[in-house]
Order: C-alpha cells, then structure tokens, then sequence
C-alpha cells in the first residue's frame, strides 16, 4: 500500500497532518506560557532561573511552529491563482504591528493585476519569514519596501529593507537549516521559505551590505502573460 502512494500525495499528507498538529498545539503552548509567567512573579531567584529556562524553551517551541506553520490550516493543501495585492494585504496585516514593535514600517506597493499559481498558505509563509527577517534586522528609522513587476513571464518581488545588512559569510548560509545569528532564532525561517520558492519554480536572490541593508529578490511564473 505504502509504495502505491506518489510523493506528492505522501507530502500532502504530511503536510495536513503537520497543519492539525500546529493548530492544535500553539494554544496549549500558550497557555503554559502564562501560566509560567505567573509563577515568575512570585518565584525565588534560583526558581527563576529554572522557569527563564523553561520560557525560552517554550517560545523555542512557538519559533519553530511560527517559522513552518503561521497561516496551516487543515484542508488547506490546493493550489489556486493568487493575486499578489491581495496575499500582501493580509501579510501586512500580519506584520505591521511588529514592525511598529522594532520602531519601523512596512510599505506595499504592488499592482492589482499581476497574479501567480500556488498555495495561499505557503506564498504567505515563504514571505512572512523573509519579511520577519527584515524586521528583525531594523535600526533606527526602519522602512521595508515591498515592490513587484512582471517582466517576460515571470514576477518578482522585492522586500528591500534599510537593517543592519549581512556579509558575505552570512550570505553564503542564508537557507541552512539550523543558522542563526540571533539569541532566539530557530534557523529555519529561510530554509522553509527556500523550499516552497523552489516547488513554486521559483528563484530567490539576496544582495546585502552589512550597515546599509538587504534587497530579496523572488521571481516566480507569472499566472498570466
Ligand atoms: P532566524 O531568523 O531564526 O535566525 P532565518 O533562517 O530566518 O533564521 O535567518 C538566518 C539568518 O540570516 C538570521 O539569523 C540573520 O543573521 C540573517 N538574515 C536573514 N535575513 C536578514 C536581513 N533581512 N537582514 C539581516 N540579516 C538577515
Ligand atoms: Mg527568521
């Protein structure tokens, strides 16, 4: 029976599958972190150690499921013509409170008509890592800038931002698992965004200067000529 099934019907599986789990255990994770909380404020010092432990852990925990699984929803799993405009509204919607958070801004400006062939719910994850990592990266006066254009088949999509910018030793690592350069990162924001560029046909190119800022550039097949 196993071997009757295709890749593909295996990876949709799994990734229904992955999606319930996600659903299911962000809530109680979060329940757990208020309570925690609530211990901290009345715990000794030596208990507090103990419980910062279990904090970090736990939002450990949220990072990773964040990272793969922000929009998973059972029975997602089609593919359908995604206007660009619109998958970004909801992103911004998402992420304009945090950029607040990091003293920055987000701004969109994307023409209505330009349209690609996928997974809402995947497109909206790939560019919500990038764009977390923008954010991330803000200094003073932040400002991400979101552009896209349609040229010769193919879409791209810019996410510039002003941050502190990266080397080319960090660069060169940008999608392996597991690399990270911040105290509560997972390093696996960009390889999952990497993997679902790549099954869209896809490309994605970084060009980065440390103190200035970065420029993402993904270009996908256009949905219509
Ligand atoms: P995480 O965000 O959990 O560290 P990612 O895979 O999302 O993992 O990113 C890996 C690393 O790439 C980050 O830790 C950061 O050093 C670097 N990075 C990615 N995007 C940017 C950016 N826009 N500006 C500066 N550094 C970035
Ligand atoms: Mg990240």
């Amino acid at each position: 029976f196993n071997n009757e099934l295709q890749r593909s019907e295996k990876m949709e599986i799994i990734s229904e599958l992955a999606a319930s789990v996600a659903h299911e255990v962000r809530n109680p994770l979060q329940v757990t972190r208020g309570f925690l909380q609530l211990l901290m404020g009345k715990a000794k010092a030596a208990e507090r150690e103990y419980l910062d432990l279990a904090l970090v852990e736990l939002d450990r925990a949220s990072g990773i499921i964040t990272d793969f699984l922000t929009f998973a929803k059972p029975e997602f799993g089609k593919d359908t013509v995604l206007q660009i405009s619109d998958e970004f509204k909801h992103i911004e919607g998402i992420l304009a409170p945090l950029a607040h958070l990091h003293g920055g801004k987000i701004t969109v400006d994307i023409p209505e008509d330009l349209a690609v062939r996928g997974n809402s719910s995947k497109f909206k994850q790939a560019f919500i890592n990038i764009i977390k990592n923008s954010i991330e990266a803000l200094q003073e006066e932040g400002v991400i800038q979101i552009r896209c254009y349609q040229k010769q088949g193919r879409v791209y999509i810019h996410v510039v931002d002003n941050g502190e910018g990266m080397g080319e030793d960090v660069l060169a690592r940008l999608g392996e698992p597991y690399f990270s350069n911040k105290t509560k990162g997972t390093g696996l924001g960009l390889m999952v965004t990497f993997r679902i560029i790549e099954a869209m046909d896809g490309s994605i190119q970084f060009t980065s200067k440390k103190g200035v800022g970065t420029d993402a550039v993904i270009t996908l097949p256009a949905a219509y000529e």
